[in-house]
């Protein structure tokens, strides 16, 4: 598939590449989403990009992506759209917090189609930090969205590109924040060029329609949580959150999908009820291997958090909240 189109849109979200700190040089304690994409944009060191690519910046919310939201995927998912739509975009970037951002990447991934190159990236320090992360991001980014090769969704930070089925912030301070677990990145980013190290992963529907649309509506987005089982889990938690109308649970389990008996036996009394139960893992690599005997049904090699997203995407299509 050939990629047109001159222009990279870089939509600004806020999070701490947008971020600003009252003490300068101050890595933690600052403010995340403070400055505007176009100043990011405007601070790079290069002016622009290399002829006859340009970038245009669009600031589409200016938020801690610790509380995105319904409202704030949608918008998200309605602007990227339209400029997937347009022949002039030959590319988009996404400067997001790192806290959800690997949550934003797979519900875009999974409901947007992979004509052009959409690449999401973030920093760990501040704007205002000493050695500040997120111009070099960027620049990493806009070269990415800029390669025909990096059709769909994609992450970069710190260098390393990856796929939004495997990334996964993996430290809460550390530059290089993003890992692929078992799978490793897909490749790296290197003055300004792509050096895969694994085939770019398969597009979802490369050329076809958008797989869904988002309601705007944030009541219309069903109901999904995430429980955990630990050691002395009860089922409390599952039978107040059935009485309250969940629609889906997502269960991050021990080990290899196993569950706390009481939490196990809740669950299934949720899922007698009609609620949508997933298993997931608690562990960070690898994924549930065969079926434990519980038998509720597993997340498909997801994360707790990619797997909810996943299922509130399943419970949208199978029976939209009225
Ligand atoms: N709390 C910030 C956010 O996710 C963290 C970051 O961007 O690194 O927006």
């Amino acid at each position: 598939m050939q990629v047109i189109g001159t222009k990279i849109v870089v939509l600004g979200t806020g999070g701490t590449i947008a971020g600003s700190s009252a003490r300068a040089g101050d890595n933690v304690g600052y403010r995340a989403g403070e400055r505007t994409v176009q100043s990011l944009l405007d601070a790079l060191p290069v002016a622009q990009g290399q002829p006859p690519l340009a970038w245009v910046a669009e600031q589409i919310a200016q938020i801690d992506s610790k509380d995105a939201d319904a409202s704030f995927w949608s918008q998200l998912h309605a602007r990227c759209r339209e400029h997937l739509q347009d022949e002039r975009v030959r590319g988009i970037v996404v400067a997001h917090g790192t806290d959800t951002l690997e949550e934003t990447a797979w519900l875009l991934a999974e409901t947007l189609p992979a004509t052009k190159p959409l690449v999401l990236t973030c920093a760990m320090r501040p704007a205002t930090a000493a050695s500040p992360d997120g111009p070099q991001n960027l620049l990493d980014a806009v070269a990415l969205a800029s390669d025909a090769r990096a059709l769909g969704v994609s992450v970069v930070c710190a260098g390393a590109v990856h796929a939004p089925r495997h990334v996964q912030k993996m430290s809460p301070y550390r530059v290089d924040a993003f890992g692929s677990g078992d799978a490793g990145p897909t490749g790296w980013m290197e003055e300004g060029r792509l050096r895969l190290v694994h085939p770019w992963p398969p597009a979802r529907s490369v050329g076809a329609e958008p797989p869904q649309t988002l309601p705007a509506d944030p009541g219309a987005w069903p109901w999904v949580e995430i429980v955990l089982s630990h050691a002395s889990a009860c089922g409390r938690q599952v039978d107040a959150l059935v009485s309250a109308g969940v629609r889906g649970i997502v269960v991050a389990g021990t080990g290899n999908g196993t569950l706390h008996h009481a939490l196990e036996v809740a669950l299934l009394r949720a899922q007698e009820a009609g609620v949508a139960v997933r298993v997931s893992t608690r562990c960070p690599l690898g994924v549930v291997v065969g079926r434990p005997a519980h038998g509720l049904p597993l997340a498909d090699g997801l994360s707790p958090v990619k797997a909810r997203i996943s299922l509130l995407l399943e419970l949208m299509r199978s029976s939209p909240t009225p």
